[in-house]
């Protein structure tokens, strides 16, 4: 719940249906609300509370935006028995306040959207030039690689930073080093025993070790050009 600050705020209560206004004399009905007036409790109309529309806490920014549209603030409270204290329910607004706070907010969702899309297509963008590049980079290096391992490759490499990764990240991603570990990866989980070895509770070192000489064997043969 947010407190946005109450102390410049007119409180308003749920009336509890028994009573009369103070000013008027008018009884004062279940769930209408009451305000006090000069110290004394006041009916809708002695409050100055016509014309005023309910909008229940819940929405945090279309409260804080009526809230920050309206002149006079008026802060619905409540007094829970359960705990002992007043509670926030809501404010009271004129409606064309709450009517322009509630198209205030639209149009500043529809813009945080069509932000998040662009980016997002960025992203993609981003993305799939960086797979491009990547596969380019492993076809160069490794001539004699199965046809469209490359992609293979580049794909699985490229999801762990895809869309995180700026382009000065991406050049060391392309460096040879790394272009060799991404292969030698894809080899040891797809040419060799090993991931067999390991499901089979092999040491990790062990399993390693074991495969070592298929590994680099299937490297140099990729390697040829
Ligand atoms: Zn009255």
């Amino acid at each position: 719940m947010t407190q946005t600050a109450d102390s410049d705020a007119i409180l308003v209560f749920p009336s509890q249906g028994e009573g009369d206004c103070a000013h008027c004399a008018a009884p004062l009905y279940q769930s209408a609300f009451v305000t006090f007036k000069n110290n004394a409790i006041a009916c809708v109309k002695c409050g100055g509370l016509e014309n005023l529309e309910f909008l229940p806490s819940g929405n945090t920014a279309l409260t804080r935006r009526a809230t920050a549209l309206s002149e006079v603030k008026y802060v619905v409270l409540k007094f829970s028995r359960a705990r002992k204290r007043y509670e926030r329910q809501g404010i009271l607004a004129r409606p064309e306040i709450l009517d322009r706070a509630s198209r205030e907010c639209e149009a500043y969702e529809a813009a945080r959207e069509a932000k998040r899309q662009a980016s997002s297509a960025r992203r993609d963008k981003q993305d799939a030039a960086h797979l491009a590049a990547f596969a380019a980079r492993i076809r160069e290096l490794y001539p004699s690689a199965p046809l469209g391992v490359e992609h293979e490759i580049a794909t699985h490499a490229c999801r762990k930073y895809s869309g995180r990764v700026g382009r000065a990240a991406f050049a060391k991603e392309l460096a040879p080093e790394s272009i060799h570990l991404a292969v030698r990866a894809h080899i040891r989980h797809h040419h060799t025993s090993y991931d067999r070895l390991m499901s089979g509770g092999a040491d990790r070192s062990d399993a390693r070790l074991l495969v070592t000489a298929r590994i680099e064997e299937t490297t140099r043969r990729w390697l040829k050009p």
